[in-house]
């Protein structure tokens, strides 16, 4: 997951964008964010995630091979938990290949529904 702070383990940058998005309207509630440094849930949540879905050639090419799973179908597991996370969920977490990593692995935000599905089973706080 994302070495920064949003998103999967992994993205500073993005968890800026979205609080300053959150605070930035009176009339919305803020969303629930969450420190994807401190999570990576997300990450270790099923053996069937993530796949590969809509990367060209190139981008799988600068995913280290000993991460992809045999039939090159997603990244490779270790039981539900992707082979490219380091550290302790819950605790602190981060994607070894974040500036590569897959496409579902950059749609995830804090807060949203796979987000929140993921923290409960790793019985995180999701409020
Ligand atoms: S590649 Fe693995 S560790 Fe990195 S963000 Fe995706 S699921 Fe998380
Ligand atoms: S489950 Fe949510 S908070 Fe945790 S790493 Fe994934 S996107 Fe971030």
């Amino acid at each position: 997951m994302p070495q920064d702070a949003d998103r999967n383990p992994a993205a500073p940058e993005l968890f800026a964008l979205v609080a300053a998005a959150s605070l930035s309207s009176s009339q919305l509630s803020p969303a629930p964010l969450f420190d994807c440094q401190s999570c990576g849930a997300c990450c270790s949540y099923s053996a069937e995630w993530p796949r590969f879905s809509t990367e060209d050639d190139a981008q799988l090419d600068r995913i280290p091979a000993k991460y992809v799973a045999a039939n090159e179908s997603g990244m490779r597991c270790e039981g539900v938990r992707c082979s490219a996370l380091s550290g302790e969920v819950g605790k602190s977490t981060a994607c070894g290949i974040y500036e590569v990593r897959p496409d579902v692995c950059r749609a995830c935000m804090p807060g949203d529904d796979d987000c929140l599905m993921a923290r409960r089973a790793h019985g995180l706080p999701t409020a």
